[in-house]
């Protein structure tokens, strides 16, 4: 996927005058976040499961390596076969490789966020492979040739409208109408179901993988993943070595945490657990199974400040609650992961320099880490990474100077008063000239949107004081 982060402020500017995304992007995060209010009001329990689940990611993330060699054990020893890929091209080419060495030309996929982090389908489509989306979202976004919006809902930016006619163009099955939802979705359907015969290799991510017993848990709600492991002869899982769970148990309370907070549901339409390839007296199932465990930048998280985002399970609810992505939407971010987790992944994994705009894309609002159910400090990693931005010199030098200066301010709290008596008379100036504001540097380009209030007669601590002062009156008298 082509990585357009750098360009997030013209990205969002377009988003912001899209008139067709604005309705759905406000649409979409007032229905999730409601639904998971409604499923929360009925778990009473929810915030102990919460405090389970991030307790057990913890412990797995401090014993990685043990929970990882008793994994890849029970694996192998299950008939299957673990891959490490320390990048994302290394997991693209050991998949091609695969992919290859079993004589295929058509995959079926899953849906799968490691698979649009290492760029899977552009890998295995240049190295000659037939490459199939079957999750209604991917599939939709594929034969559009766009980038996913949403980690749990990919094709949310389009409206029915925009799939009908993508659907008209794309299945060559005659005049016809699709004039609902349903219409659209038997369509799909029929189509994949084709396709899914013939599929030869399968390859799905995993929503969480068990040490215990060399297992994996797919969530999804459409069964596409359940056919894409079992009709093909080669099942490969592509997932990130922090999706270990320590047992079934651990996997079913994060199952719990997840569907709640990803779509309100009480549990997913199909979750299934799968372990190694077709046993001998086994109905059905692929006959090759393959694991491959992408690295990519997650063990430097690993040992580092950023630890926490490695308990993130995907589910979504940060973005839902995050004023900026319900204004921007999911492209704007320009990389695969958007709203504030993406906002601290894009940078961890493809670079400060290239992404330095994400982390000031946030409000401070603290919204999203009261939604999201592994408690991950989201504007706390935002400010480190703000903080990392001016450390490694990726900010403007005009704004660490200004940033350095403010900081020696804070120190002087006198001199810190002085400079807001002379600044309250200069901002009430400034606010009755606002055309003159928008041709000054750095202030201009935020008065270009809006429109400076008049500050108030007096500060803050003048008030505070003199409130203080009244009082101490009131009670002498
Ligand atoms: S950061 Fe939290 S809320 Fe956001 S996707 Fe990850 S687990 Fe969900």
């Amino acid at each position: 996927m082509h990585n357009t982060s750098e360009h997030f402020i013209a990205n969002a500017r377009i988003a912001l005058h899209n008139e067709q995304l604005q309705p759905v992007l406000n649409a979409v995060t007032q229905f999730l976040p409601a639904a998971r209010s409604a499923a929360l009001a009925e778990t009473p329990e929810f915030r102990a499961l919460s405090d389970y689940a991030v307790a057990m990611k913890d412990h797995v993330l401090e014993y990685l390596d043990d929970y990882l060699g008793e994994f890849v054990t029970h694996v192998r020893g299950r008939g299957g076969q673990v891959h490490h890929a320390a990048t994302g091209a290394d997991l693209n080419r050991i998949v091609a490789g695969i992919c290859r060495a079993t004589g295929a030309r058509r995959v079926i996929k899953g849906k799968s966020m490691v698979g649009e982090e290492t760029s899977l389908n552009e890998a295995l489509e240049t190295a000659g492979f037939e490459v199939l989306e079957t999750d209604l979202g991917e599939y939709i976004i594929q034969q559009a040739q766009e980038p996913p919006s949403h980690i749990i809902g990919p094709a949310l930016h389009k409206s029915k409208e925009q799939v009908a006619q993508l659907f008209l163009d794309k299945h060559d099955l005659g005049p016809r109408r699709l004039d609902d939802v349903r219409s659209m979705v038997s369509e799909a359907r029929a189509v994949l179901r084709e396709r899914f015969l013939e599929g030869e290799v399968g390859i799905t991510g995993a929503n969480a993988l068990v040490a215990e017993t060399g297992s994996f848990m797919l969530v999804t709600n459409e069964g596409n993943g359940d056919l894409s492991s079992t009709l093909p002869r080669v099942h490969i899982v592509i997932a990130g070595i922090e999706k270990l769970v320590p047992t079934l148990e651990d996997a079913s309370a994060l199952h719990r945490v997840l569907c709640r907070s990803a779509t309100g549901q009480a549990t997913s339409a199909y979750t299934t657990f799968y372990t190694g390839p077709r046993a001998p007296d086994d109905p059905d199932g692929p006959e090759e199974f393959h694991v491959v465990l992408l690295d990519n930048g997650r063990r430097e998280m690993l040992n580092g400040k950023y630890r926490s985002m490695l308990r993130c399970i995907r589910c979504g609810s940060c973005l839902n609650h995050c004023p900026i992505y319900r204004h921007v939407g999911g492209h704007a971010y320009g990389w695969v992961y958007p709203g504030p987790m993406g906002s601290v992944l894009t940078p961890l994994l493809t670079g400060l320099e290239g992404a330095k705009e994400l982390p000031n894309a946030c409000t401070a609002c603290g919204r999203c880490e009261e939604a999201c159910p592994m408690q991950i400090p989201l504007p706390e990693h935002l400010r480190q990474l703000r903080d990392d931005e001016r450390a490694q010199h990726v900010s403007p030098l005009i704004w660490r100077l200004g940033v350095a200066a403010m900081m020696w301010m804070f120190r002087y709290p006198a001199l810190y008063r002085l400079a807001c008596s002379l600044a309250r008379p200069l901002l009430g100036w400034l606010s009755a000239h606002p055309g003159l504001m928008k041709k000054l540097p750095i202030l201009g380009g935020w008065a270009a949107g809006r429109t400076l209030p008049a500050p108030q007669s007096h500060t803050f601590l003048g008030q505070w004081q003199r409130q203080l002062a009244a009082r101490e009156q009131d009670t002498r008298l």
